[in-house]
Parts: structure tokens; sequence; C-alpha cells
């Protein structure tokens, strides 16, 4: 195994970031590196500047429009953009079902809803978490039956991401009653604007609307507007939720909030001193510069094991362990490094005008997410009792 980029990985960093420096819009990277959500027009421009490009897709096989990279050019890609302060890929249409789609969907899904994702012409939001079934997904209780050419879908979804910016939603619902949870689960394909339909607004602890909850009431698709087969949801939402696996440890986001972090410690003084010469915040920074080396180096061991050909392993629940646990200890730290600023004056309302200080203190509230969504925690954990230790 080596660890070391050679001449042609260094030029491709090199093409990337001069690209991300040229292209994306100062107010937007300003945005992203507060640590507020880019909006949709933001994530549209950017996209479709990396789609002229022809990197609008970089895990995209060829033929799909991707670029046919590697698996370690794929992984520079997104810690460059990381880095730079770019927007993130609209994940769910992109990373979740394009793949799914290109796997088990019908060619008329395919020419249709691909380029489409690519292009931002659909933003897709996912509809799996319900009350009652999050960490046990099979759990899902809406349902959907088939009434002549159409599925009539009722019941609730919840924590639906940008839900209320969504065109269209895929659900994971249940088709039929089976003796195994697993079994009767289908995934259809909702038009955000179909009749029976209402999102309600889940405002999270940092005061932002990123979540949402999702009802429906005998709302009506087509019977075409499903993935696969019905009744193999259950194979089609592992298949999705297993596939993106490279990004997940978020090194370059780390990285970049690291290097905040030791520009904010040079600038703060207190007690008649740089916040950076202070022994405890010095060993604070530099524990967190060697847990980032330390995920990085891990990282890029998937990453050349997966360019040789080997299958995903345990690594990637590790990743995301300890990728989300650093990204709330660096936001911590930037936090406590701004110290009662971070609360504000009482005329600083927070969103989008939040001074530094304070979106510091809403970027630690939010982030208090990652160790919860995409598979908690503690449910990795679980996975890695099973699979490294058997039990
Ligand atoms: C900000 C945010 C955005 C989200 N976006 C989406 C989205 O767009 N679409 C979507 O479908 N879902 C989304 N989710 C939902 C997310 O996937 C679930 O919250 C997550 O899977 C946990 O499920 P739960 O909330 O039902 O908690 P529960 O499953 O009820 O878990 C509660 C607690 O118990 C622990 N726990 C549960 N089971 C076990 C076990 N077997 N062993 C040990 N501990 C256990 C969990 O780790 C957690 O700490 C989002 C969540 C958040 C917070």
């Amino acid at each position: 195994m080596n660890l070391d980029f050679d001449d042609e990985a260094i030029a491709f960093i090199a093409e990337v970031r001069t690209f991300v420096r040229a292209n994306l819009a100062p107010e937007t990277k300003a945005r992203v590196l507060l640590g507020h959500l880019p909006d949709r027009e933001e994530r549209t421009v950017w996209q479709r500047a990396l789609v002229a490009r022809g990197w609008g897709a970089p895990a995209w096989p060829v033929e799909h429009g991707g670029p046919g990279w590697s698996v370690v050019q794929r992984y520079l890609f997104d810690e460059v953009l990381s880095e730079e302060g770019a927007p993130s890929a609209p994940v769910f249409g992109m990373s979740m079902l394009a793949p799914v789609l290109m796997r088990y969907g019908t060619p008329e899904q395919v020419a249709v809803l691909l380029p489409r994702i690519l292009n931002i012409d659909d933003w897709w939001c996912q509809g799996f978490s319900e009350p009652n079934a999050g960490s046990d997904l099979a759990a899902v209780r809406t349902r959907a039956r088939l009434d002549g050419d159409e599925w009539v879908i009722n019941g609730q979804k919840i924590w639906t991401t940008l839900a209320h910016q969504a065109d269209r939603i895929f659900c994971l619902v249940r088709t039929e009653d089976a003796p195994k949870k697993q079994e009767g689960l289908s995934i259809l394909l909702i038009s955000m604007d179909a009749p029976g339909i209402t999102v309600k607004p889940i405002i999270t602890i940092d005061g932002a609307h990123e979540v949402n909850e999702v009802f429906f009431d005998e709302v009506r698709i087509s019977a075409g507007d499903i993935v696969g087969e019905a009744g193999k949801g259950w194979d089609y939402a592992k298949y999705l939720l297993g596939h993106e696996r490279t990004g997940i440890a978020r090194v370059g986001q780390s990285k970049r909030e690291i290097g905040r972090l030791k520009e904010l410690a040079a600038a703060t003084v207190r007690g008649g001193r740089a916040l950076r010469e202070d022994p405890v915040f010095a060993n604070r920074i530099a524990s967190l510069e060697v847990e980032l080396r330390a995920l990085e180096l891990t990282t890029l061991r998937m990453v050349s094991a997966l360019h040789a050909g080997a299958p995903p392993g345990p690594e990637a629940n590790i990743l995301k362990i300890r990728g989300s646990e650093l990204q709330q200890d660096v936001a911590e730290a930037i936090m406590d490094a701004w110290g009662g600023a971070a609360f504000g004056p009482t005329e600083d309302a927070g969103g989008l005008e939040a001074s530094p200080a304070v979106a510091a203190a809403m970027t630690y509230f939010n982030l208090r997410k990652v160790s919860i969504y995409g598979g908690s925690n503690e449910i990795q954990r679980n996975i890695l009792a099973r699979s490294l230790l058997g039990l």
C-alpha cells in the first residue's frame, strides 16, 4: 500500500483547486465557511459550473456523464472542494438515488431522471425515516396500495432534509404485509406537488430550517413510479445507503475548520496573550490535528484498498464515527475560542446574517446531527462489534 500521492495526483489537486478558485462565487464560499447551508440557487449555479467542466458527477460511470476518475481522484476532488468551501453535492439525487436507478431502474427512468439529477432540474429528498423507524428502518409504516394503475400512499416521514425545497422524494414504503419486516417494502418516486402531501418544518436546535415532517394523505402516483420490483425495496435501500463511502469522514472539511481554528486562536487575545500561546488551548489544537491526521490516514488506507479492487470493509463505519466526532470537536473548539461572543449580542438574530462568532455557535449546535444521521454512531459501533469482534 502506497499512501503518498504521485506527480499525477499532485497535478490533479492543483487543477481542481485552480478551477474552484476561478469559478466558485465568493458569496457562496463565504456562506459555506460560516457554516450555513448554501441555498438551492447557489448550489445549482455551482453544480452547473461543474457539469460544464465535465465534473458534475465524479462517482458516476462515463456513460452517464461521469468523468471516469479513479477512486483516488474522486477522493481528492471531494477533499479539495471541501477545503475550498464549495457547496457539497446534492447528495440525495446524486449519491443515493442515481446509483440505485443505474442498477435497478428502467431504461426510461435512467434516460429521464439521471440528466435531471445531474443538472439539478430535479431536487430530490429522502423519505426513509419515520417516527419509530429510524435505526430500525425496516419498521416503516407508510403504506402504498395499488389501485388500478396507481399507487395510493398514506403515512408519515420525519427528519426529511430539505423536503421544503425538493421537487421529488424517494420513499421507502410498505406495499405488502410479510412475515419478515424487511420483506414487502418498496421504493416509490413521488412528486412533492402531488395532491395530499403536506410538509411541516422542524426547527433544529441551531434555529435553522433544514428538516421536516412529510405527511401523505391518499397521495396518488403512477404505478410505474417505483424502483425495480415491488417488495424488494429493502435490498435497494441497503444498496442505496451503502453506496457512497469515500467522502464519509469529511477530512477536507475538518482540515479547513482546523485551519480556521488556528487563525482564530492566533487573532484572539485572552489573559494578555494570544489564545494559541495558552498551553491548554494549544494542546487542544494539537490533539485535534493528531486526530485529523489519523483519520486522513485511515481514509487513505480505505481509498487505497478500494483502488486495488478490495470490497468496502469495516473502515467505513470507523470513518463515520471518528469523522463525525472530529467535526463536532473542532466546532466546539471554535465556539470556545470565540468565548462569550458566541452567545452574541441580543440584536444578533442569528440566521444568515449572524456574526462569525454566533455562526460558530450555530454550527456547533447544528453538527449534533452528524453523529445521528446516516446511521447513528451507536449503530455504527454495533456493526463494528458484529463484523470485527463477532459479538
Ligand atoms: C439533521 C438530520 C437530518 C436527517 N435527514 C434525513 C433525511 O433526509 N431522510 C431520512 O429518511 N432520514 C433523515 N434523518 C433521520 C436519521 O436517519 C435518523 O434520525 C437516524 O437513523 C436515527 O433514527 P431515530 O432518529 O429514529 O432514532 P432512534 O433509532 O430512535 O435512536 C435513538 C437513540 O437510540 C440509539 N439506538 C437505537 N437503536 C440502537 C441499538 N440497536 N443499539 C444501540 N443504540 C441504539 C440511537 O443511536 C440513538 O442514540 C435525519 C436525521 C437528522 C438528525
